[in-house]
């Protein structure tokens, strides 16, 4: 049985990862700051560390083969894009991943996966929303948008030295809009598709939601259980990245709100207003993907919608709920 670690296993990705590799019959740890606030932990050993002290990272790698190293400063463009939090995100996230690739080179983990983002894309590629130039190898010259997307690009380089001198594999994807129940969807760090749903699901029929921005910017979402099967077969293949995973599915962000007041049988008005929104477009390019692992995603994107707009419904009736009865 493999020993593996799963460092952000109290997140929404780490938590379905895990779930995943269980399923697999893997013995899995799970490091986080915090426990999964929504579902039960089925990972072997949890362990609540904050993977900024050295001492925490070189205790949860012993005796381990493989990390998948999802921990992050994350949220969504509410806390990334206003400026406000960017010495933390980069500090943090930076901390995370200097401490993880030290502990794991020295206690002689076999291979580490490096969750980074599309947001390492130059702006100059992203102004047009119909016609995003996402490639992995458009990133050069770098110029990233947000701190957020240059920590990411340092620590890809991070992880491509310790491969290089370190004697340690990596593996690292791209991942591009990550969505699905069991995710952050309420408190200013959720991000635009359990944003939407929540709005829409507070709304009365024929109720006004505000949205950032004017609608028009243009983004993929890829399906959480999607991204979790391409993390496994990239990291059994003998491909190192990086690389793209992502839906080429490109909406605009007043599709995507029309998706979702159509899945919850609701007739929403929408009011545009400024708020942070990142680049005005962004697509996922899965050539290389295709090419390496011959993956493509294989659900529309109303299907995961469904299936998240139903599980916010959900937990937000139960935080209703919860309010009614404090306030009482
Ligand atoms: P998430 O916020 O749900 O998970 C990240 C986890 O890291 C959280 O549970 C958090 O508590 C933990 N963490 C933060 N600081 C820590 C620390 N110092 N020590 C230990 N744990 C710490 O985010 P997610 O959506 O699951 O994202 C997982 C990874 O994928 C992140 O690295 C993120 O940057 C990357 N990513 C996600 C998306 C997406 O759309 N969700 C897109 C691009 C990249």
């Amino acid at each position: 049985m493999k020993k593996v670690l799963v460092a952000g296993g109290g997140g929404f990705i780490g938590g379905h990862l895990i779930k995943r590799l269980k399923r697999e019959g893997q013995w899995v740890r799970s490091v986080d700051l915090k426990h999964n606030e929504f579902s039960a932990e089925v990972a072997d050993e949890c362990v609540i560390g904050d993977l900024r002290d050295p001492a925490i990272a070189r205790s949860v790698v012993e005796g381990i083969e493989d990390v998948y190293q999802l921990a992050a400063d994350m949220g969504g463009a509410g806390y990334l894009f206003t400026g406000e939090n960017d010495a933390a995100v980069m500090h943090n996230s930076a901390a995370i991943n200097l401490n993880i690739l030290d502990a794991g080179a020295r206690a002689g983990v076999r291979k580490l996966f490096y969750s980074s983002s599309a947001c390492v894309y130059p702006q100059r590629n992203q102004r047009d929303p119909n016609n995003p130039k996402c490639s992995e190898d458009s990133v050069y010259p770098a110029d990233p948008d947000s701190e957020y997307g240059w920590e990411k690009l340092f620590s890809e380089r991070l992880y491509f030295a310790y491969e290089r001198n370190c004697g340690v594999e990596v593996r690292v994807a791209r991942f591009h809009n990550i969505f699905g129940p069991e995710g952050t969807w309420t408190g200013g760090r959720e991000k635009a598709p359990a944003a939407i749903c929540r709005k829409v699901c507070a709304a009365a029929d024929g109720d006004e939601i505000e949205v950032w921005g004017d609608g028009r910017q243009t983004r993929s979402f890829l399906y959480v259980d999607e991204c979790v099967e391409c993390v496994r077969r990239l990291m059994e293949s003998s491909f190192s990245g990086p690389v793209n995973i992502g839906s080429e599915t490109m909406v605009t962000i007043e599709e995507l709100v029309r998706m979702v007041s159509d899945i919850a049988g609701k007739r929403v008005l929408i009011k545009y207003v400024p708020g942070p929104t990142g680049v005005r477009g962004r697509n996922s390019d899965n050539r290389l993907i295709r090419e390496k692992l011959g993956w493509a995603p294989s659900d529309p994107l109303r299907t995961g919608l469904e299936v998240t707009y139903h599980w916010i419904a959900g937990a937000w009736a139960k935080a209703s709920q919860g309010v009614v009865r404090t306030s009482v």
